[in-house]
């Protein structure tokens, strides 16, 4: 029953009286028992937790009437980044194996305001710092097209599970591609909202002016449904802001062709070398699509996009170092085993066993690129490409283009182990995507083909800062005109 179900189709069955959320997640639960672990997408699944979260929601729903409760019975998957309290919140890092939230992040707490229940929580890349899963303390994820093949990263454990159906929509955060390229390796929708737009009190930081969290889900009206619930000023998070726009969901049914009439530029710096050809071919063909649903086509150039990644590997790291100083052994997390340290050495031990090898080498690039001598060197020059990024954004979109149209990664997914030893290979996957987070701005990606093996290809649209209502239109209007959204692996 659940292999089919949206987040739309749970809350019309739970208002129409058809099932409950304990229904619900028995059901889930029961595909869950089986799936997940072929995926390793779980990392904390305790379904006597996730039952009582359930009744919590029908409680709810007593109360206040399905028809007042924009999410009424939908289970809820959460990146183990994102503390949902007396839940273990590992990051993905032995350093937090034992840790145990001690409140809900705020997003959570909308979630259960609105309805809906906590299912679970899932795996992911060490402290979100990866692009294929494989980075977890906890063994990498599959995917669900083919478990020879990474997920994507590093929400990867979000977006198996949402493609194998596990739940209609799961959490992710998106420092510089995370959500977006997972969803686009494993063939589901993934929204990166204006930075600002959700809050991200309770997510566990790791580049702070990047960080946002988001939805994974099968469609788009879905991502629009659940942004409704997510988006919205939060005083514990001083760089949340109210956005000005309300009702997406609303937006979407009043504008379904919204393709009609918009024009949508193609950056040419993606489309050039390094981009593999059955992506490209799947890319070609959705422009295509793009135009034969209305946009008007129009070639730009964003200039400074090849310096995203270099800038992005010293702001994002240099905000790491600061972020992870907290994890000591003393406050919280792990603590070494040696008895008798002094207490530097008691940091050293703790942190070196503590910490995997891919976040190690980012503290240390990150305390590099701040160390004094470096700083102007390093990251405010970085800082300054940040800037030249942006603008050639605000230039495109000010010459009259409504979103911008890239791939999401310019690869299809890569099988496990591929690109593990070679760190450069493995930053590059996210060429398409950091840009994005640099200028802080909203982008969706969404399925647009497969490969001849049968390995999902992902599109990504971009807006101008705070336009997530035209993102999701002309999406939606995407997806209204193709059909690759219909697709499920045959887990
Ligand atoms: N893959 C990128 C990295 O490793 C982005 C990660 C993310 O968005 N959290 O940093």
């Amino acid at each position: 029953m659940t292999a089919n179900l949206t987040v739309k189709s749970i809350v019309d069955l739970v208002r129409s009286g058809k099932q409950t959320p304990t229904q619900l997640a028995a059901a889930y639960l029961d595909r869950t028992r089986s799936i997940a672990q072929k995926l390793n997408s779980h990392l904390h699944l305790d379904e006597a937790a996730a039952l009582s979260e359930a009744l919590a929601a029908e409680k709810r729903i007593h109360e206040i009437g399905a028809h007042r409760l924009p999410l009424a019975g939908v289970p809820v998957l959460v990146k183990d980044n994102i503390c949902v309290r007396g839940s273990k919140t590992t990051c993905g890092s032995k350093i937090l194996e034992n840790y145990v939230a001690t409140y809900d992040a705020t997003v959570i707490k909308r979630l259960r305001e609105a309805g809906a229940f906590v299912l679970g929580k899932l795996n992911m890349d060490e402290f979100a710092m990866g692009s294929s899963n494989e980075n977890s303390a906890f063994g990498p994820v599959r995917n669900p097209w083919n478990l020879n093949y990474v997920p994507g990263g590093s929400s990867g454990g979000s977006a198996a599970s949402v493609a194998a159906r596990l739940a209609p929509v799961a959490l992710g955060s998106d420092t510089g591609g995370s959500i977006r390229q997972p969803a686009s390796f494993c063939g589901i929708v993934g929204l990166k909202p204006t930075y600002g737009t959700v809050s991200r009190f309770g997510l566990v930081a790791f580049g702070s002016s990047l960080d946002q969290i988001g939805p994974l889900t099968t469609t788009v009206e879905d991502a629009a449904l659940v942004m409704d619930v997510l988006a919205g000023l939060d005083a514990s998070d001083s760089t949340s802001v109210q956005h000005p726009q309300s009702d997406f969901a609303r937006g979407l049914s009043e504008n379904p062709d919204a393709l009609k009439g918009m024009t949508v530029g193609i950056p040419e710096e993606f489309f050039e070398s390094g981009l593999d050809s059955e992506v490209g071919a799947c890319l070609e063909r959705a422009i295509a699509d793009v135009q034969r649903a209305g946009a008007k086509i129009k070639r730009v150039r964003l200039p400074n996009i090849s310096y995203s990644v270099a800038a992005y590997y010293v702001i994002a790291t240099a905000e790491a170092s600061a972020n992870l100083a907290r994890f000591d052994g003393i406050r919280y997390g792990y603590r070494t085993k040696e008895a008798g340290l002094g207490l530097k050495d008691l940091y050293r031990k703790t942190r070196s066993e503590g910490f995997g090898q891919e976040v190690k080498q980012r503290i240390m690039l990150g305390t590099f690129v701040l160390s004094s001598g470096y700083y102007d060197a390093f990251y405010s020059k970085a800082n300054k490409v940040r800037e030249l990024i942006s603008r050639d954004f605000d230039a495109v979109f000010d010459s009259g283009v409504d979103l911008i149209l890239t791939p999401t990664s310019p690869t299809p997914p890569f099988k496990l182990g591929e690109k593990l030893s070679d760190p450069l290979a493995m930053y590059l996957s996210d060429i398409c995507t950091i840009g994005v987070n640099l200028a802080g701005l909203p982008a969706i990606s969404v399925p647009c083909g497969r490969t001849k093996a049968g390995l999902p290809v992902g599109m990504q649209l971009i807006a101008p800062k705070f336009n997530e209502q035209t993102l999701l239109n002309g999406a939606h209007a995407y997806e209204r005109a193709t059909e690759w959204h219909k697709d499920q692996p045959a887990i």
